[in-house]
């Protein structure tokens, strides 16, 4: 049955559709991933279309018709993040951000974690510059993969339970291995290991640091945990 209804959502992705509408990827906190219509928004006079460009947090009112795709009908704005857009690196940030939302979370399933992990990571990217930095970047994705249920085993070997000796990683094991258990993995230092830890433990905002190598580590340890488990492959995050 055709129906309306609210909703708050951060718009990931806008296509331009036909003459002058765009089709519209959202993510909701109670819908999930929402595919909506924004009919005549590309003509100069429309009043919804400025409040829809991608990275805006918004809320809605949706018509629900008979078709896969949902009409908008009213916009309000909660923040458009205008700062970060105006800096590259903040703004290359906040589109890599939608973009793992976007590839990770496709489903019509709810996951507020998720939903306000991205509000979170897109709120503190305006607010500050130094928020863009390779290390809020990795603790941003891994969150985002403690949200979508693949956090990494950190704390004992993935393996065989073994606490001691982790100095590898294993993203088929999904997690840190001991010595004994080190087929498939590579290494992963002290620091690497740290940083991973504390980045799941401590608020985004609060996102550890360390020294470039043990990014890098990370980085690796993340990205493939996502492409065995998740069947993802996100970009690297430089
Ligand atoms: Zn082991």
């Amino acid at each position: 049955m055709p129906h309306s209804f609210k909703t708050e959502a951060i718009v990931l992705r806008s296509i331009r559709y036909g003459e002058a509408d765009r089709v519209l990827h959202l993510y909701t906190p109670d819908r999930g991933r929402l595919g909506a219509i924004a009919k005549g928004v590309r003509r100069t006079k429309s009043r919804l279309g400025g409040r829809l460009e991608p990275l805006s947090r918004v809320r809605l009112v949706l018509h629900q018709g008979r078709g896969e795709l949902c009409t908008i009908s009213q916009v309000d704005t909660l923040n458009a993040h205008p700062s970060l857009r105006e800096r590259r690196g903040s703004l290359e940030r906040a589109t890599q951000a939608c973009e793992a939302v976007l590839r990770l979370f496709d489903s019509t399933e709810s996951n507020p974690p998720a939903y306000n992990l991205l509000c979170n990571e897109l709120g503190l990217l305006d607010l500050s510059a130094d928020a863009a930095g390779r290390s809020q970047a990795l603790a941003f994705r891994l969150k985002l993969l403690l949200a979508a249920g693949f956090a990494p085993e950190l704390a004992a070997c993935a393996s065989c339970g073994e606490a001691e000796h982790l100095g590898a990683y294993s993203p088929s094991a999904g997690g840190v291995v001991c010595a004994g258990c080190e087929a498939g993995s590579f290494p992963l230092g002290e620091e690497a290991h740290r940083f991973l830890v504390m980045a799941l433990a401590r608020p985004l905002v609060e996102a550890p640091s360390a020294p470039e190598q043990a990014l890098a580590q990370a980085d690796r340890a993340i990205a493939e945990t996502l492409e065995y488990h998740a069947h993802v492959r996100l970009r690297r995050v430089a």
